[in-house]
């Protein structure tokens, strides 16, 4: 760890009351939730069936087979074991002292919610909300959980789904028009935990305007020329150091 980018970022930090924090998979790690295109991953884990994850995942997939996309995401994406780590519980401080505008995530754990966070935009969704998309009516986790059939609506018969975004599904406009202008209003803009290989990841970064992009990732990403700091090496410890000594 580069002592001086730490002192230097810190100060950063001190001296701004309009940071925006950009976050993905790297993020949730350190409580458990393996990045879905890790080794480890839920990419690479095989399925029981003969689709792959990716598939399974897929707009076309729920379309055909509700059921069997509710059960995959019961037993793959929900993970009611996990907590928040010292990364969602730094923003979180950041946030109660004025500092932080908002969280922008791609993960759809609620893991920033349950630190506390209140400003979270997610990207993807998140696996809290439910709804019939017939009629619309909202579902929670306890009900998908607590029922064998949940992908059925007891109002109309439709089916229900989580408010997640599918693959071949697009983002929802509100939440990346809202994303974009805290990204172009920041003072400071940190990003983390996020390979930054993938759009739209990649492309929020051309919003901000200004002369503190701070990188935190545990390697080097291909994005890091854009860069005005980088700080390599667990998210968790990283920023829990940089907010503690504040
Ligand atoms: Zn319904």
């Amino acid at each position: 760890m580069d002592i001086d980018v730490l002192e230097k970022v810190r100060d950063i930090i001190d001296k701004s009351n309009n940071i925006v924090f950009f976050g993905g998979a790297g993020v949730s790690t350190a409580s458990g939730i393996p990045d879905f295109r890790s080794a480890t991953g839920l990419y690479n884990k095989k399925t029981n069936t003969d689709y792959s994850p990716e598939y399974m995942l897929s707009h076309e997939f729920f379309e055909n087979h509700p059921g069997e996309f509710m059960e995959y995401a019961k037993n793959n994406l929900i993970s009611l074991e996990a907590k928040p780590n010292d990364a969602h519980y730094a923003l979180k401080t950041l946030e109660d002292m004025g500092k932080l505008k908002g969280v922008i995530t791609q993960n759809i754990d609620g893991l920033h919610q349950m630190a506390g966070s209140k400003s979270v935009i997610e990207i993807h969704g998140n696996l809290r909300d439910y709804y019939c998309t017939k009629c619309f009516e909202n579902y929670d986790l306890d009900f998908i959980l607590n029922n064998n059939k949940s992908e059925i609506c007891t109002e109309c018969g439709g089916i229900i789904r989580p408010d997640i975004v599918l693959y071949g599904e697009t983002l929802d406009a509100n939440n990346m028009d809202q994303a974009i202008k805290w990204i172009r209003e920041a003072d400071v803009f940190i990003v983390g935990g996020t390979s930054l290989v993938v759009y739209p990841a990649a492309g929020l970064l051309d919003y901000y305007r200004g002369d503190k992009l701070i990188l935190m990732n545990m390697e080097p990403t291909p994005l890091d020329y854009k860069a005005d700091y980088t700080i390599y090496g667990d998210i968790a410890t990283n920023l829990d150091r940089l907010v503690s000594s504040l």
